[in-house]
């Protein structure tokens, strides 16, 4: 299976290291349109949405990525990869790829100093807690009927499923425990 880690900016490495840990995976980086056309299944890291939006657009990759969507392939969007899969922002004037039909706030927890982890019960990724790693990070305010919630903390939703798409608050690439890599390559089986 070729798993693509969207390769402009943010944890692109940590995932990388964690899709090696998974047989019958190759993980593959890649910024290319080609190559994201290839793929069974892509991540779209954490770092600055605004940054990696930009470049999105400057790469021309937008098409792709939607045409990797309407195709099916699983996408999972981490943090920044979340707002950038939204279609709607509440404090921000953008739409990026539009793609997962929620309505996230960016920033949701207040600064980077806010960043913090806590333990969830997921029970449809793990039958034990899951560390789950917050930076700078968003929560999702609003779903679409499509969408399952699979995590909340704090009342605010942190994880969620739309068929083909997950988007995660939180930085599972961040911690040892693989079962959100489980989950997510799982999701078309
Ligand atoms: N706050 C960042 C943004 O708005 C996301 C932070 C992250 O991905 N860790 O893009």
């Amino acid at each position: 299976m070729r798993v693509g880690v969207l390769s402009i900016q943010g944890s692109v490495r940590e995932h990388i290291e964690k899709l090696k840990q998974i047989e019958g995976v190759e993980p593959i980086e890649t910024k290319g349109k080609e190559t994201l056309l290839s793929l069974d299944a892509l991540i779209i890291p954490g770092g600055e949405s605004s940054a990696i939006g930009k470049m999105i657009e400057d790469f021309d990759l937008k098409d792709a990525i939607i045409e990797l969507n309407n195709r099916g392939i699983p996408i999972w969007g981490t943090c920044a990869g979340m707002i950038l899969m939204a279609k709607h922002i509440v404090n921000d004037d953008k739409v990026y790829l539009g793609i997962m039909d929620i309505t996230v706030k960016r920033n949701a927890y207040g600064s980077q100093l806010d960043s913090f982890k806590a333990k969830l019960m997921i029970p449809a990724v793990s039958n034990n807690e899951i560390e789950a790693v917050f930076i700078r990070a968003p929560y999702i305010e609003g779903v679409g009927e499509d969408v399952r919630i699979l995590a909340k903390y704090d009342n605010k939703i942190v994880a969620a499923q739309q068929a083909n798409l997950l988007a995660t608050s939180f930085h599972p690439e961040l911690t040892d425990d693989l079962s959100f890599y489980r989950f997510f390559l799982g999701i078309n089986r």
